[in-house]
């Protein structure tokens, strides 16, 4: 999987989504509903398989502010109160990657 830095986290607020970048010049734009229900964090997904499951938020959530953890991923923190997910660059990417074409 690729160790590529991500380089900016665009938010779109009139589309309710986010466009990220990374520094090798990737870029693709995801939904905030579908990102927050992709939460990595145990009690989002609990101790399953390992493999992240979408778990849709109960209602729409929009991010209100966006921290950079280390060098290898951001944490968000949502309007429904969650900000305890870290989204590692190669998982965001990974994300997006799969969610291309489903918009
Ligand atoms: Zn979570």
């Amino acid at each position: 999987m690729t160790k590529t830095q991500m380089t900016e986290v665009k938010r779109l607020p009139d589309q309710r989504k986010f466009r990220l970048t990374w520094e090798d010049g990737f870029s693709s734009e995801i939904d905030y509903d579908k990102v927050r229900g992709f939460c990595p964090c145990a009690g989002c997904q609990g101790h399953g398989t390992g493999e992240v499951e979408f778990r849709p938020p109960v209602s729409p959530v929009e991010p209100l502010s966006i921290r950079p953890v280390g060098n290898y991923a951001i944490s968000i923190q949502w309007t429904d109160g969650h900000d305890t997910g870290i989204y590692r660059f190669d998982f965001l990417r990974q994300l997006v990657i799969d969610h291309q074409d489903s918009n």
